[in-house]
């Protein structure tokens, strides 16, 4: 990956998703202070209900969350004309994997380990 230019599109679907991803958050740091868990106003099944809503959430907000530091690390990288290669084994990450995923920080085989 030295040819900076082919970096282009990788770089705007990244920088795209980073801002879709902002958005989402936003919306979900909203959306927390919504759920209500006062026993007074609901039963006790859509409380449950609530409660799983809320672990949903939470995991929703830490996969996002995660995603977002990626797609970060990777923009730093074509940043530093760094990118494209494995952080594990130091190979060319193939093209087409990086085309699929542009925040992907490993190679196919390196990524099974992880
Ligand atoms: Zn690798």
């Amino acid at each position: 990956m030295s040819d900076q230019a082919d970096l282009l599109p990788l770089k705007t679907a990244l920088e795209n998703e980073l801002s879709k991803l902002s958005q989402l958050e936003e919306i979900a740091g909203e959306g927390a202070q919504v759920v209500e868990l006062d026993q007074s106003k609901v039963g006790r099944l859509s409380r449950m209900d609530a409660l799983q809503q809320q672990a949903m959430n939470v995991e929703q907000n830490r996969r996002r969350q995660l995603r977002i530091q990626h797609i970060k690390a990777a923009l730093i990288r074509m940043a530093k004309q760094d990118y494209g290669y494995c952080l594990d084994c130091g190979e060319d990450i193939n093209p087409k994997r990086l085309e699929v995923n542009p925040a992907t920080p490993y190679c196919t085989q390196c990524a099974d380990t992880h």
